[in-house]
């Protein structure tokens, strides 16, 4: 009987996997799949949209096709994925490989002319349906660390026909994992002002005890009314430290199923509500993020599959109830935890109301503006999740617009009417963020309308106007004016600017524009001969960079080739 029992659930789990092809795609490098970065993990600012495969710490590794198919798209970009490779497949699927260090050199070559086309580093190109035809096992590109990488790695997708992520593994690449998740936290939040969890209304931390099978009790609590849970925990797998996302997360009141959360696959649209997801008033201010078990309103996360009342549980007083959570990786290794609870009704004090008059309500489903002297803010209709009391207060040019501990679903606008403002340097002002204590401005991505100066973000906090005189500055790294430099295969400067940030450079030899990548990290320009622009003997390079208020340098020097 037991036999059989195995047999049919491993048929069961055969069949629910055969929706997706499985030995269609390949692991795009050859050597084992090891990874840093799971799918759908939690990021500050989105769910994870594919795998990030670790490249034992080197770039240059050889990229394969994860199976035959045409190349639909390829852009390259300062930021984000860097340079990034999509591939269309017969069966629907694309595939993505990101922060490459460089192309196959057909896909060099198809590039380059572009980006000489278009005098511009950054480029994003849709060649046609089977323009660039791929083979599978064709090597397409090198593995790097461009764009916004931390260390050399490959990100892998795998999209559907509607363009959203799935996780990779469902299609059957191999990844060694036989440890179970981990809890390292337990929160119950009160549903509204009436429930009460241990006698208080607020948002609890609960006593974990971990126990030698791997699960996790809770010490019991007294409740009372709709209460919620929170988890926070991680993954390993078998052959890296990192702590990768989990991959499914139960919860069960008295046996019955009350929430699932399931990271299959989600839509671009929906990642930056992961904001809503996790408890982010306690993410900024504690580094670590607690997934809420329940639904709020405005929350439309397609990841939660079949919540019974959102996910909230209700407490009667003389109650005893458990509550479960079950945790699992992609390889379905689980982690359980309990929690006892004991229906207790118990008065709790209301703390006199908070003091609002700095406050100002931010309606989320109506627009709100906030004015005072030459400062305005707009936040446009669902830029909140909830209708917010909002610290507000305008001093000299200094805004102080609440904490950056509130969620946003969108940019908020600040503006400063500058038609009164005196200042030596009008054309040089730009809005500037400022945290803590340290007086030191950060530039906020701005433009300006004749007088008004409009920054855009999503992120509450102090900000006040703020000059950049100083234009970027422009030094060789690895030649000098007026030598002889026929060996070298690159040319190489370091631009940096200090206050606003670098916006642009442009570079030129003998009038001609050249190609340089831009290295954000490491603050460099670099040109490659391979080109084969630079031909002459004589050689006269130009680069002018411009920062964000518009203050440019214009570096020259002359070099020599044969
Ligand atoms: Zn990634």
């Amino acid at each position: 009987m037991k036999q059989f029992l195995i047999l049919f659930l491993l048929t069961c789990s055969a069949y629910g996997q055969s929706e997706y092809p499985q030995d269609y795609f390949r692991n795009p490098l050859d050597i084992s799949l090891v990874l840093a970065g799971t799918f759908a993990e939690l990021r500050s600012t989105h769910f994870h949209g594919g795998l990030d495969i670790k490249t034992q710490q080197k770039e240059g590794l050889k990229v394969y096709t994860a199976a035959e198919g045409y190349v639909s798209r390829i852009k390259v970009s300062h930021f984000g994925y860097g340079k990034a490779l999509y591939i269309t497949h017969p069966n629907g699927y694309t595939t993505v490989y990101g922060h490459l260090k460089k192309f196959s050199k057909r896909l060099e070559d198809y590039i380059k002319e572009c980006q000489y086309e278009k005098e511009s580093y950054e480029v994003e190109m849709f060649p046609g349906v089977e323009e660039i035809l791929v083979e599978p096992n064709e090597v397409i590109a090198y593995s790097g660390n461009t764009g916004s990488s931390g260390g050399p790695h490959l990100h892998f997708e795998i999209r559907d026909n509607q363009e959203r992520p799935m996780n990779p593994l469902l299609f059957g690449l191999e990844v060694k994992d036989s440890k179970a998740p981990y809890v390292t936290a337990i929160f119950a939040y009160p549903k509204d002002e009436n429930a009460t969890i241990n006698g208080k209304n607020e948002r609890t931390e609960l006593r974990l005890i971990p126990r030698k099978t791997g699960d996790y009790m809770v010490e019991e609590i007294k409740a009372h009314g709709a209460i919620g849970f929170g988890v926070t925990s991680n993954d390993k797998q078998d052959l890296a430290p990192n702590k990768n996302g989990v991959s499914n997360i139960q919860s069960f009141f008295n046996g019955n199923k009350s929430l699932e959360v399931d990271f299959k696959r989600f839509s671009f649209d929906e990642t930056k509500h992961i904001k809503r997801y996790v408890d982010y008033e306690y993410y900024k201010s504690k580094k670590s993020k607690i997934q809420k078990l329940f639904i709020e309103k405005n929350n439309p996360l397609s990841l939660f599959k079949n919540p019974y009342d959102n996910g909230y549980v209700m407490i009667k007083d003389s109650t005893s109830s458990v509550y479960k959570i079950r945790i699992r990786d992609y390889h379905d290794n689980e982690t359980w935890v309990t929690i006892p609870i004991k229906g207790k009704l118990e008065t709790i004090k209301k703390d006199s109301i908070d003091n609002i008059t700095t406050k100002s309500l931010v309606y989320s489903n109506k627009p709100t503006t906030l004015t005072s002297g030459f400062v305005t803010v707009n936040f446009y209709e669902n830029t909140l999740y909830d209708d917010t009391y909002i610290n507000f207060k305008v001093s000299s040019d200094t805004l102080f617009l609440g904490e950056d501990r509130i969620p946003m679903q969108k940019n908020f606008y600040i503006n400063y009417d500058l038609s009164n403002y005196k200042s030596e340097h009008q054309e040089k002002l730009f809005i500037a963020r400022f945290y803590g204590n340290y007086w030191k401005p950060y530039y906020v991505t701005s433009s300006r309308k004749g007088n008004v100066l409009t920054a855009k973000t999503k992120a509450l906090g102090t900000f006040a106007l703020a000059t950049d005189l100083t234009p970027p500055t422009i030094k060789p790294i690895n030649f000098q004016d007026k030598k002889w430099i026929s060996k070298y295969r690159y040319l190489k400067v370091k631009i940096e600017d200090d206050l606003s940030g670098i916006s642009k450079y442009r570079a030129t030899v003998n009038g001609k524009w050249i190609l340089m990548e831009y290295d954000y990290k490491t603050n460099t320009l670099t040109h490659d001969f391979n080109d084969n622009i630079v031909k002459d003997t004589k050689n006269e390079l130009k680069i002018i960079v411009t920062d964000n208020v518009g203050n440019s340098s214009t570096f020259e020097a002359t070099f020599f080739r044969k």
